[in-house]
């Protein structure tokens, strides 16, 4: 069985994280681009087939 992957991308730093339909969002870790301890502002980019 296969799943959609869906890469995600910040916003502010423009990191990309790929994860799986199933998976949800990543980890809000820690944004470079932002000050203090700043989650990334995850948003979807694109559905890889
Ligand atoms: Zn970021």
């Amino acid at each position: 069985m296969t799943s959609k992957r869906i890469e995600y991308i910040c916003s502010y730093c423009g990191q990309k994280k790929v994860r799986s339909e199933l998976q949800g969002r990543p980890m809000p870790g820690k944004c470079p681009r932002k000050q203090g301890d700043k989650p990334h502002s995850w948003r979807k980019n694109r559905t890889i087939n």
